[in-house]
């Protein structure tokens, strides 16, 4: 029987100068007992300015979304359609406080900006039938409204049982298109915002809390992205 290489010196030899990696945050949130307390004092929270929805209050809102969705839907099930990535946290934490079957059904949205402004499409969105079948769009939050309207045209066109939509934000100050959202989780000004799924520029997401990024340093250079060396 051979002798089994050494996995960590191969790697070592075979791999690329690892990259030197330069993050430029804007440090609003001092290291304070409060910061520390309330998530902001992690290297994950870095030019987060503020906590604007804490861990506590999402998941109170969330349960009371999801009993108030058991009820509305008791006497069947049904399909719920996530628009990835931004509704991952909020999706998840959703259905598994539903008390009804509840399949999940996610898409990509993928959105470009032509000159008329905000466009979006979304190529085969739907890998099952929704076809007679209730349908719950769930968002991570509705701000022009463009994105939920083009979400909404396509699950119509696949002649639901019904169409219901559920957002966690919702920014109604910023809407450009009339939608109608039938369960809100919390009505925000308009701010941008991340974590719980919400990102900037990928990064984010992972924040067990909804918080402020701070207008003086957004946009444009609130991160360095990493540099690789050529
Ligand atoms: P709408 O089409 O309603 O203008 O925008 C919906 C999408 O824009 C959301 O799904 C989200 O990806 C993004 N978006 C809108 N407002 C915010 C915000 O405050 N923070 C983040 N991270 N994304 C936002």
């Amino acid at each position: 029987m051979g002798t089994a290489p050494n996995r960590v010196k191969a790697e070592e030899k075979s791999s690329p100068p690892r990259p030197q990696v330069v993050y430029a945050f804007y440090m609003s949130n001092g290291a304070t007992g409060l910061s520390r307390r309330n998530g902001l004092a992690g290297p994950a929270a870095k030019g987060v300015d503020r906590v604007l929805i804490s861990k506590t209050r999402l998941q109170r809102r969330v349960k009371e979304l999801a009993a108030q969705l058991s009820v509305e839907y008791a006497n069947g099930e049904v399909v719920c359609v996530g628009a990835l990535n931004g509704v991952i946290c909020f999706l998840a934490d959703l259905v598994r406080e539903m008390d009804i079957p509840a399949p999940v059904e996610l898409v990509h949205v993928d959105r470009f900006i032509d000159e008329d402004g905000h466009t979006v499409e979304m190529p085969n969105p739907f890998r099952e039938s929704l076809r007679g079948r209730d349908v719950l769009i769930v968002e991570d939050i509705v701000d022009t409204g463009v994105t939920l309207k083009l979400l909404e045209e396509k699950v119509l066109a696949e002649k639901p049982a019904s169409l219901k939509v559920c957002t966690l934000l919702d920014k109604p100050a910023h809407r450009i298109v009339e939608v109608q959202v039938d369960y809100v989780g919390f009505s925000i000004d308009p701010v941008f915002v991340v974590g719980y799924g919400l990102d900037y520029e990928g990064f984010y997401r992972n924040l067990p809390f909804v918080g402020v990024v701070d207008s003086a340093v957004w946009p444009p250079a609130l991160l360095e992205r990493p540099k690789f060396d050529t």
